[in-house]
């Protein structure tokens, strides 16, 4: 499994602008050569080298880092074929040039940590120097032959270096007996089968307001103009705030679930009614949403537990005690079946709907099914009313 562990760069030169993108030069050989040429991975790597002899600027980045660029216009380039050979309906993503880098890559060379990993320095020939580094992560907990990968980044709020570093992780936790589905919606960030509700916290969606506002006020400048200037550094700041706060909730609302359940079944994003929402209420969800799913999946490989997503039909439709199909609009917030009487909160019908689809899916593990889905259910219950006894 590969970690990745952010820290922020401090030092003012530019050590992300002197990557001249060996990946336009690529992409531009890959773009002017005739079909028969087979253009292929090893050709871009070995013009990346040549590259090298040809400028200066490319002989001063270190070899793994000019090589890792050609890996990456590479990427883009097979994504595209893959694309139109998978039929991919709309846009296939034809490889662009990039305008400006935002970032370099070195892989185990280039780079060295001081002593007390507080300080890189970055030793190939643009002597860019020593930065000093800051953040929460800490790098004393790996040796330098577990980082494979550095990544120095450009964002709005100055350089950031990214390690991406190998460790197999795995804290097993003591098993809760507990299973739980849960519902993604807008207004509240989910439901679980059990009817607990997790908001979206309030400075979230005060930095998204402020975040669409400064995109308005963006399009509103005049192109070209200074205030223009310092209305995109503005947006870019709150693009850079708003995403570091989204990370933030999504790591301890998915660590907080995945502690306190040995199963949670989430539904499949990427198939669900895109005409459901609103389009930029949807779009603002969609980033949370996946990104937090992909913490869940994380955690839950970390801790043993067992994370996987449902496809989203009738999730909403079904009742979740009698199966009956109960047609609802948006705005019917509750659910209320004819057959069996049932009434629920919408979303709570939905999750307890996803939990069950999950539950007859085969990668639930055999060891699993010891405890049923009621008994799952009650030994939440149990615990709560003790931990209430005992308050
Ligand atoms: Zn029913």
């Amino acid at each position: 499994m590969m970690g990745n562990c952010q820290v922020r760069f401090l030092g003012g030169r530019d050590a992300a602008t002197y990557a001249l993108l060996p990946d336009n030069k690529c992409l531009a050989y890959w773009i002017e050569s005739s079909r028969d040429e087979k253009v292929n991975r090893n050709r871009l790597n070995k013009l990346a080298l040549e590259l090298r002899k040809e400028y200066e600027w490319a002989s001063k980045l270190n070899s793994q880092a000019t090589q890792a660029h050609a890996e990456r216009a590479w990427s883009a380039i097979s994504r595209f074929f893959d694309n139109c050979k998978k039929k991919v309906p709309g846009k296939k993503g034809y490889p662009k040039f990039k305008k400006n880098s935002r970032s370099v890559e070195y892989k185990i060379t280039g780079w060295n940590l001081s002593e007390d990993r507080k300080k890189l320095t970055l030793t190939d020939d643009f002597n860019a120097g020593t930065f000093k580094l800051k953040g929460t992560r800490d790098l004393n907990w790996y040796t330098k032959k577990q980082i494979k990968r550095v990544r120095i980044v450009r964002r709005a709020k100055g350089y950031f270096v990214q390690f991406c570093i190998d460790v197999e992780r795995s804290e097993p936790l003591p098993r809760t007996n507990k299973f739980v589905g849960i519902d993604l919606g807008i207004k509240e960030f989910y439901t679980d089968s059990n009817g607990e509700v997790v908001n979206n916290p309030r400075y979230l969606r005060k930095s998204e307001l402020r975040l669409k506002r400064r995109q308005r006020r963006k399009s509103a400048r005049v192109k070209g103009g200074k205030n223009r200037l310092k209305a995109i550094k503005k947006l870019g700041r709150a693009h850079f705030k708003v995403s570091s706060q989204r990370k933030d909730f999504a790591i301890k609302t998915a660590k907080a679930l995945i502690q306190s359940n040995d199963m949670v079944i989430y539904e499949d994003l990427k198939v669900r009614n895109m005409v459901k929402n609103h389009k930029l209420a949807k779009s603002i969800s969609d980033v949370s949403w996946s990104m937090f799913t992909d913490w869940l999946e994380y955690f839950g490989k970390v801790h043993g537990r067992i994370v996987f997503s449902v496809a989203p039909h009738w999730t909403s439709q079904n009742c979740s005690n009698c199966g009956e199909l109960v047609k609802k609009s948006l705005s019917t917030r509750t659910h209320q079946c004819p057959k069996c009487q049932t009434v629920l909160d919408r979303d709570h019908n939905a999750a307890i709907n996803i939990l069950n689809k999950g539950w007859g899916d085969d990668r639930v593990p055999q060891g699993m099914r010891e405890v049923t889905l009621e008994e799952s259910r009650t030994s939440g219950r149990v615990e709560q009313s003790l931990l209430l006894s005992s308050l």
